[in-house]
C-alpha cells in the first residue's frame, strides 16, 4: 500500500473497484455527517445569519485557497462557483478582451465538448467575426501564430488519457502573444500542476471528479494575480461586484479573483466539497502520481497480457499520460456494463472507449489484481455478449 492510500476515508461499496473516480469521486466518508450538521445548524438554525455567522460569504475564495493548492495557485488567485462550462465561458471572454483585433481562438480535437460548444455560443454572441479553430492535439504548437487571441486546452484528454506539456506550450503561445487558458478538469487531484510556473494566464476546471466534491459539485477559475484587478468579467453578476450590498444600479467589478463569482454559490454543495478537501491534507501529488503511474503500469500490463484484443488507446508512455487508462474495443459499451455488472466500475466513451481512472487515495495494487481477473473473465468468457449490456443508457 502506498504512503497516499487512505481507503478508509472513502465509502466504496462493498466488493466494487472504483475505476472511475475520473467521472465522479467517490463519497468521503465523513461528508454525511458534516453534511447533516450544516443542514441543521446552519440553514436550519441560523437561517438568512448562515451568509455571515457561517462564512457563506466567503465560502468560494475560502475553497478556491483549498483548491489551489493542489494547482500550484497562489492564495486568492482561485475561485469557485457554477460549473465547468460556465467558467470556460468567462475564461475565454476575459482572453479575448485582453487580446483586442486577435479573432481566432485555438483548440483541439481532443478537448471536451462543452469547453468547444461553448466558445461557439461566445462567438455566436460576440457577432465578430471570431473563430474557433480546433486542430489534432500534436499539431497544436505549430498551429499557435500571431493572429491567436487564446489557446485553450485541457490538459489531460478527457478519452485517450493523453497530456499536454503545459509549460512548453504556454511559452508557446506566450511567444505568439496569445493568452493561455488551461481546463484542469482532468488534472486537479489526478497530477501536480503548477500554474504558478506555468505562468498561465487562465485555468479553470470542476471538482467532482478526482476531487471527490460530489455530484454537481462547483468549478473553479484561476486568473494569474497581476492580471485579476484588470480583467474583465463577462459574466458581470452581482456576487461580483465591488460593493454587491449597496446595490448601485451599474456594475463594477470586485477586486482581484472576486469579480470571478457571478451569483448566489451552491453553499450545500460546495460545503460538501470543503469537507471532501479534508481527504487531501497533507497530500504530496508527487507522490499521488507516482502511486497512479505504478497502477496504471500494473493494469496494462495485466489487461494486455490477458486480453490482447483490446487496443491500448492511451499514449504507452506514462510521462504522455494523466491517471486514466483507455482501450478501444468494437463492443465497449457492452463490456463495461458487463464489468460494472461484475463491480468493476469504469465507463465508455463513444464511439468505442472503455476508460479507466487511477485514484491512489482509494485504490492499491490488489484493488487492480481483482479489476484485471475480472476484465479478463468479461472478455475472454464473451460474457458482455448479452442483450441486456446493448441497450444505452443517457449516461454512459
Ligand atoms: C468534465 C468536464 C467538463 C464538464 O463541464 P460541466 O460544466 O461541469 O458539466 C467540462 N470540460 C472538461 C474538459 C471536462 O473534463
Amino acid at each position: 500500500m502506498s504512503d497516499v492510500n487512505r481507503k478508509s476515508l472513502f465509502h466504496i461499496p462493498d466488493g466494487v473497484i472504483y475505476l472511475d473516480g475520473n467521472s465522479l469521486g467517490p463519497l468521503p466518508r465523513a461528508v454525511p455527517d458534516a453534511m447533516a450538521s450544516v443542514l441543521a445548524e446552519e440553514w436550519g438554525n441560523l437561517l438568512i445569519k448562515g451568509w455571515n455567522a457561517a462564512g457563506w460569504m466567503e465560502q468560494p475564495s475560502r475553497v478556491g485557497d483549498i483548491v489551489g493548492r493542489l494547482i500550484g495557485a497562489p492564495a486568492r488567485s482561485v475561485v469557485m462557483g457554477d460549473t465547468l462550462s460556465i467558467k470556460v465561458y468567462q475564461a475565454v471572454a476575459a482572453a479575448l478582451k485582453m487580446r483586442p483585433g486577435r479573432k481566432v481562438i485555438l483548440s483541439d480535437t481532443g478537448n471536451f465538448p462543452t469547453d468547444l460548444y461553448m466558445v461557439e455560443g461566445l462567438i455566436r454572441t460576440l457577432d465578430q467575426g471570431y473563430e474557433l479553430q480546433t486542430v489534432a492535439p500534436d499539431d497544436v504548437e505549430s498551429a499557435i501564430t500571431e493572429n491567436v487571441a487564446a489557446v485553450m486546452l485541457t490538459q489531460v484528454d478527457y478519452r485517450t488519457g493523453r497530456m499536454h506539456d503545459m509549460n512548453s506550450l504556454t511559452a508557446q503561445a506566450h511567444a505568439k502573444g496569445a493568452v493561455m487558458i488551461w481546463d484542469l478538469a482532468h488534472s486537479a487531484g489526478a497530477i501536480p500542476v503548477d500554474l504558478s510556473a506555468s505562468n498561465a494566464e487562465l485555468a479553470v476546471g470542476c471538482t467532482y471528479k478526482y476531487l471527490n466534491g460530489g455530484p454537481g459539485a462547483p468549478a473553479f477559475i484561476y486568473v494569474r494575480p497581476d492580471l485579476a484587478d484588470t480583467i474583465d468579467p463577462a459574466l458581470s453578476g452581482w456576487l461580483g461586484h465591488s460593493e454587491p450590498f449597496e446595490f448601485k444600479l451599474n456594475y463594477k467589478p470586485g477586486e482581484g479573483i472576486e469579480r470571478m463569482r457571478v451569483g448566489t454559490p451552491p453553499v450545500l454543495q460546495m460545503a460538501a466539497l470543503e469537507f471532501a478537501m479534508k481527504a487531501w491534507e497533507g497530500v504530496d501529488m508527487q507522490e499521488v502520481r507516482d502511486a497512479s503511474v505504478a497502477l496504471q503500469e500494473q493494469f496494462i500490463a495485466g489487461v494486455e497480457g490477458a486480453v490482447p484484443s483490446l487496443e491500448l488507446v492511451s499514449p504507452r508512455d506514462p510521462a504522455r499520460r494523466g491517471s486514466q487508462v483507455s482501450f478501444r474495443f468494437e463492443h465497449g459499451y457492452a463490456a463495461m456494463q458487463a464489468l460494472i455488472h461484475n463491480d468493476i466500475i469504469g465507463d465508455f466513451r463513444a464511439p468505442d472507449i472503455m476508460r479507466f481512472g487511477f485514484t491512489p487515495l482509494y485504490l492499491d495494487a490488489g484493488d487492480i489484481e481483482i479489476a484485471v481477473e475480472r476484465i479478463a473473465r468479461v472478455m475472454q468468457d464473451r460474457l458482455w455478449d448479452n442483450p441486456k449490456f446493448k441497450t444505452r443508457n443517457r449516461v454512459t
